[in-house]
């Protein structure tokens, strides 16, 4: 694994030959294009990607985000097809079950928005309690088994529970109940400076007590970068530069996929970068901003 390259330092041969190994620009939101609010430089990068020939798509974890809420962030970053061109879980997952003729239940352990996309395509979904029991004999009433289920979907549920985790790990006993994951990010930037604990790790519980391998259409999951690569139409994923700000997620799916990394260090640390033993970006820099000049 060669040490990853810092892109604002090559002179100008070595920049232009780093722009000549890829045709599409991949780009993580939360984190690169955004913290809270729009970082600046953002929408200027991409404009002047596109200059230089590049497509751009986007992808992110972040199902959570209502359409309207993307549309007017992308905007304020300065970018008007952002929406049209993103790529997260809620809808991937959508697009999954659609492929393979699904008509069950969904039981689902998801935020509101994941909830509704899956909704709106005409899966029937279920979702709860809300509210757990304090104690193990008043839990047993939401214990039974729902033949109808046909699948379990989590997608970062801020309100999961030990009895909605009890209740995937349940229908995943069944071999022929799907099983599929959105975010399984552990953390989350929610401000600068500030990782909040995310809903991976309950993902993960699930994972472990029911022995599955879930279908991940999220990052770092490869079915994940390739939906997206369908979406935007591109069939090398060499020729992808994968934009992120997190490791485990960005670096992850890029390695997974076979795509290009750089890594913006928004979030994590040069160091952090520089410690982890199996993922290192090919590229880093500070922002989109600090590589504009260059463009
Ligand atoms: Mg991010």
């Amino acid at each position: 694994m060669s040490d990853p390259v810092n892109v604002t330092e090559l002179g100008s041969s070595e920049f232009k030959e780093f722009l000549d190994s890829f045709d599409h620009v991949f780009s993580d939101c939360d984190g690169v294009i955004w913290i809270e609010d729009a970082l600046p430089g953002s929408g200027e990068f991409f404009k002047k990607m596109k200059g230089h020939g590049k497509t751009v798509h986007y992808v992110s974890n972040n199902s959570l985000r209502t359409k309207q809420n993307y549309v007017e962030i992308f905007k304020a970053a300065g970018i008007d097809d952002g929406y049209e061109n993103l790529t997260i879980p809620s809808t991937a997952i959508a697009e999954y079950l659609k492929s393979v003729n699904f008509d069950k239940k969904v039981y689902c352990i998801t935020c509101p928005e994941t909830f509704k996309v899956l909704q709106s395509n005409g899966f029937k979904c279920v979702q709860g309690p809300d509210f757990g029991s304090d104690f193990y004999q008043e839990y047993a009433q939401y214990l039974d088994d729902d033949p109808e289920v046909g699948a379990v979907v989590c997608d970062c549920d801020f309100n999961v529970n030990l009895i909605k985790m009890h209740k995937a790990i349940m229908y995943l006993r069944r071999p022929d109940v799907l099983f599929i994951t959105g975010a399984t990010d552990r953390y989350a930037l929610v401000k600068p400076g500030c990782l909040a604990l995310g809903t991976g790790p309950f993902t993960d519980i699930i994972i472990e007590e029911s022995k599955r391998v879930p279908i991940s259409m999220g990052k770092p999951g490869k079915t994940f970068g390739e939906f997206a690569m369908s979406r935007a139409g591109v069939t090398n994923p060499s020729r992808v530069l994968f934009i992120g700000d997190t490791i485990a997620t960005d670096v992850g799916l890029g390695k997974n996929t076979g795509f290009k990394t750089l890594l913006v260090l928004n979030n994590a640390t040069k160091e952090d970068m520089m410690a982890h033993k199996t993922l290192k970006p090919d590229y880093f820099a500070d922002s989109l901003e600090s590589i504009v000049p260059l463009l």
